[in-house]
């Protein structure tokens, strides 16, 4: 077992569910590590905001990137160097909001790297404004008479745009979010999973969830239909059940093998970077 604990103070609220993602993802590259992963090839990429914080965390090769922009450099780091592992971190404004494009083109790409979105449904870092993923009526700093915008559902327009691993977890079943993080970690494409990660601060959604989340049962995630319906099930917004697990999976080619195979790419990369090292020296 690798201690992958850092000296950073950690300043997250009190009762944050991105304790609960800190403690599954540090689990999962332990895991990855004890079966053969050289430590040194994960790398984690943020964006902005209280999530963000996560990589002061983590004691693995890391970049702390803009908001919205988590998706650019992990693209770029995969595409460089293929054999890392890289895993992006957002929140829901910085993914949903500010990012929604970058995320698209992942999923129409099929790069192989997985996006993990602390979905908690507000801008915790700067206290509590509305979201795309934030319901209507939601009255935080930005809506003081409550939004007057219907929440869009992000996994409908990742199924749309070809993310073949789709997934949803929440930071209260830690067991189910850990084996959910392990294999869109271990897919070979592009995986999302959305985390419904409640801030206690500004949008506290325990009870919410507790009543209405059920784990997925009989679902077939390689059937396109039953996964648009079960995505479909709750649309962030209504008084409905909440499914969790895995919605959708799909074996397709990855966008940096066809990168190289088309010529592009780095095909002698220690040579190249011997190269660089010698003209430098
Ligand atoms: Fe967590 Fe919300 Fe506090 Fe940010 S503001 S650390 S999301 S509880
Ligand atoms: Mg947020």
């Amino acid at each position: 077992m690798i201690d992958l604990g850092t000296n950073a103070k950690n300043t997250w609220c009190t009762g944050c569910g991105n304790f609960a993602i800190l403690s599954a993802i540090k689990a999962v590259i332990n895991e990855l590590a004890a079966e053969g992963l050289p430590i040194e090839n994960v790398v984690l990429v943020t964006g902005i905001g209280c999530h963000a914080k996560i990589v002061d965390y983590v004691n693995v090769n890391s970049f702390y990137s803009l908001h919205g922009r988590v998706i650019p450099p992990a693209t770029g780091i995969k595409i460089a160097n293929p054999h890392l592992k890289v895993i992006g971190h957002s929140g829901d404004g910085d993914a949903y909001g500010e990012g929604i494009e970058h995320l698209i083109f992942a999923a129409k790409r099929n790069i192989d790297i997985t996006a993990i979105v602390h979905n908690n449904r507000v801008y915790g870092l700067t206290t509590g404004q509305y979201t795309p993923t934030s319901p209507e009526g939601y009255k935080g700093r930005s809506t003081p008479s409550g939004t007057k915008e219907m929440p869009m559902n992000p996994l409908e327009i990742m199924l749309a745009s070809g993310a073949t691993f789709i997934g949803r977890g929440t930071s209260g079943a830690l067991a189910s979010l850990k084996k959910m993080l392990k294999e869109a970690i271990a897919h070979k494409g592009f995986s999302i999973v959305d985390i419904l990660q409640t801030c206690v601060t500004y949008y506290n959604m325990y009870d919410y969830y507790d009543k209405r989340v059920y784990e997925l049962k009989d679902h077939d995630p390689y059937n396109y239909d039953q996964a648009l319906g079960k995505i479909r099930e709750w649309d962030y917004n209504k008084d409905a059940n909440i499914p969790i697990g895995v919605f959708y999976k799909k074996e397709s080619p990855v966008f940096e093998e066809s990168f190289k195979a088309s010529g592009n790419g780095d095909h002698n990369r220690d040579d190249i970077i011997k190269k660089i090292l010698s003209k430098s020296a």
